[in-house]
């Protein structure tokens, strides 16, 4: 068998960290690509899924929170503190429990899924529920970092890039560095920034193709969104803080960043329970709506970022799938039930 290896131990020469440094890991990366058959045949390519809400806390911003965290340790701060949708929140309060720090996330109030709630909660972290959307959550953690030794570890922070990089690594090792097109949700966008990098790094330049929900499309529309407002509730954002960058990056790959509504996030999210086997969260379905709507656009081999795990919004879940079937406790009535 063979032992699970976190990604600052997988890819220590790519990474900030020298080899006496204190790492804060929980076997982080190393997620699954999976082939999706039913998605290929549909778009007439070659699409994969790369499963990030396998990691720890069930989504990829662990990759980040591993180096953001254990730099904020060997920098001697005591507390972390971080701005959150949701999963950002999970993660943070699990690498601070795990490094024995203090934990400290603002969310927005009542906007958060359920199981992100529960993670964060449970971790031990203090959560802050506070009564604005992100944007202004973002603004207002920043300046507590500025003015206390509190460590910051929202997508801001360079280390959260360094560690999101490695997802672009572990692609091109999987695939023997034949990919064309990368799809991806975007909300803050500095996963699609860090994407670009860790495949730059390596020398390779797939086209990069970010989705945003339509309510909450920034990138898109070339303009802040005050109000942002869609069932992605990872990609609520309406004044990503890696604006630029991002542009930057898809520009510079020849891809390109484009809106996909609601329906077509829970239709393309439907699909991949149904068809692929796959259950990942609303936002992370964004990048297959979007492969969906646009098409493949020549490119024979592309991986869809599937961002998180499916149970971490079990409310969205059950408000959409059907119903369950009741049963008395008797034969005749299961076997209608079951035949039926
Ligand atoms: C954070 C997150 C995103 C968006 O990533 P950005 O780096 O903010 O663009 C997408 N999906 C999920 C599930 C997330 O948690």
């Amino acid at each position: 068998m063979t032992r699970s290896v976190g990604l600052i131990e997988r890819y220590r020469a790519d990474l900030p960290f020298g080899p006496d440094d204190p790492v804060v890991s929980m076997g982080e990366g190393s997620t699954p690509l999976v082939h999706a058959p039913a998605l290929s045949e549909r778009v007439g390519a070659d699409v994969w899924l790369k499963l990030e809400g396998l990691n720890p806390t069930g989504s990829f911003k662990d990759r980040g929170m591993c180096c953001a965290v254990s730099a904020a340790l060997r920098e001697g701060a005591s507390t972390v503190i971080c701005a959150s949708t949701g999963n950002t929140a999970a993660s943070a309060a699990a690498y601070a429990a795990r490094a024995g720090m203090r934990g400290v996330v603002i969310v927005p109030e009542g906007r958060i899924a359920t199981g992100k709630l529960a993670q964060a909660l449970v971790y031990g972290a203090r959560v802050i529920a506070l009564q604005g959307n992100f944007d202004e959550a973002l603004r207002l953690v920043r300046r507590m970092a500025d003015e206390h030794p509190i460590a910051l570890v929202n997508s801001v922070n360079a280390f959260r890039l360094e560690g999101q990089k490695t997802a672009a690594f572990e692609l091109l090792e999987d695939l023997d560095g034949e990919l064309d097109a990368l799809c991806i949700p975007v909300g803050n966008a500095g996963n699609v920034t860090a994407y670009w990098k860790g495949f730059q790094e390596r020398g390779a330049s797939p086209r990069l193709f970010g989705f945003q929900a339509e309510g909450a499309a920034p990138l898109v529309l070339g303009r802040p969104v005050e109000r942002p407002e869609t069932v992605a509730s990872a990609i609520r954002i309406g004044n990503p803080a890696r604006w630029e960058e991002a542009m930057a990056a898809m520009t510079a790959s020849r891809g390109a960043v484009r809106a996909v509504s609601d329906e077509e996030i829970l239709d393309a999210w439907a699909f991949l329970a149904s068809r692929e086997g796959v259950f990942c969260e609303p936002a992370s379905a964004a990048s297959v709506a979007g492969l969906l709507k646009y098409g493949a656009d020549g490119c024979a081999r592309i991986a869809c970022v599937l961002t998180g795990n499916g149970l971490k919004d079990p409310q969205t879940a059950l408000d959409r799938a059907g119903g369950v079937v009741p049963c008395p406790a008797e034969f005749g009535a299961l076997e209608a039930a079951v035949l039926g």
